[in-house]
């Protein structure tokens, strides 16, 4: 275990990156193994009643195109993903209201017939929706801190709390989900000494699944001007939650690979052992813009996973057959 004080010398060096980064891919080896866990991720609605500062989703972007995917066609495209080995299907969508309870529950209801796990990432609901999508089937939640700093966390999310944010990662744990959180690097104004403490609140919650990526500006938000997160930094972040947290799942993320063409394979090598490939046709892609220069926007489905597949076999590692809960799930 880390301590604070160490977790912070490590951050504000460079000196000891490769160490660091060896050494995470040691310990995701030794504790999770060489098989990477595949997620088809489904981006249904990039309709959102928030306004977070980075994300070009908010509601104030009136320059997107806003898109919602209908029940149906979103359960066909987790039969497609299932058909092509997908065992975990993603369901993200900004905070669109017009998927009440009802629908999200059909939309799980179905899809869990194709034997699948399911994550939900579609942000803050109520203890009794949270609730109700575990009773429906839901076997994981996706929700990010994105700061543990408060001043910060107010500051990048108008009209909102961190303490409402705390509150629905505290509800998923106790209702049994798979918890899933992570936080941006990068933000403006955000220090290495609260990245530190985003790293041990991720030890303190105990959580399953952590995501972790640099922050992008994006030209049609408030942080328009800001400089993008370094991709190091994000990485170092990355490898020091796998030595934190040594049997968790943590993805190579999209936002890693739009920062460096390489970027979800040095992932793959400093820790990281999941990766969550975009199951919805071309059409889509582009308009879930939360940030520019998205990877992958041109391709379809059959395209993605080939690629990534022959990505992760050509550093030895293998594609996992089964739904891959995270061992630290499985073995509380
Ligand atoms: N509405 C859901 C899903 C949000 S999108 C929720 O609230 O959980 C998924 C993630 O994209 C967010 O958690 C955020 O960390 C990330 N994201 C948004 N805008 C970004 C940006 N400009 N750069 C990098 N990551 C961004």
């Amino acid at each position: 275990m880390l301590s604070k004080s160490e977790i912070i010398e490590i951050l504000n060096t460079n000196e000891k990156n490769e160490e660091i980064f060896t050494l995470a891919d040691k310990v995701r080896h030794d504790n999770v193994g060489d098989e990477v866990h595949l997620r088809g991720l489904i981006e249904f609605s990039n309709i959102c009643k928030r306004q977070c500062m980075y994300c070009g989703l908010r509601s104030e972007n009136k320059a997107i195109s806003r898109y919602r995917i209908d029940e149906d066609e979103i359960i066909r495209y987790a039969q497609k993903a299932s058909d092509m080995g997908y065992k975990t299907i993603v369901l993200q969508s900004g905070e669109d209201e017009y998927f009440s309870s009802d629908k999200i529950i059909r939309i799980i209801e179905e899809i869990k017939k194709l034997d699948v796990a399911i994550t939900l990432s579609i942000g803050e609901r109520s203890y009794n929706e949270y609730k109700a999508f575990k009773e429906a089937g839901a076997d994981r939640y996706l929700i990010r801190i994105e700061t543990t700093d408060k001043n910060l966390y107010s500051k990048m999310h108008p009209n909102m709390s961190i303490e409402n944010r705390f509150r629905c990662i505290e509800y998923i744990k106790e209702l049994g989900y798979e918890v899933g959180t992570g936080c941006l690097v990068g933000l403006p104004e955000q220090s290495i000494e609260s990245l530190a403490n985003d790293i041990l609140y991720f030890k303190s919650i105990e959580a399953d699944m952590v995501g972790i990526g640099p922050f992008i500006s994006h030209p049609q938000t408030p942080l328009c001007h800001s400089n993008n997160g370094d991709f190091w930094l994000a990485l170092k972040v990355m490898a020091l939650t796998r030595l934190i947290l040594p049997n968790i799942n943590i993805p190579a993320t999209t936002a890693m690979e739009t920062l460096n063409p390489n970027g979800r394979i040095i992932a793959l090598k400093s820790g990281a052992n999941v990766v969550m490939p975009n199951v919805t046709s071309t059409e889509y892609r582009a308009k879930y813009e939360i940030y520019p220069n998205k990877i992958c926007i041109n391709e379809n489905p059959t395209q993605c996973r080939g690629c990534i597949e022959a990505k992760i076999k050509s550093i030895g590692r293998h594609i996992s057959q089964d739904k891959g809960q995270s061992l630290h799930f499985t073995n509380k």
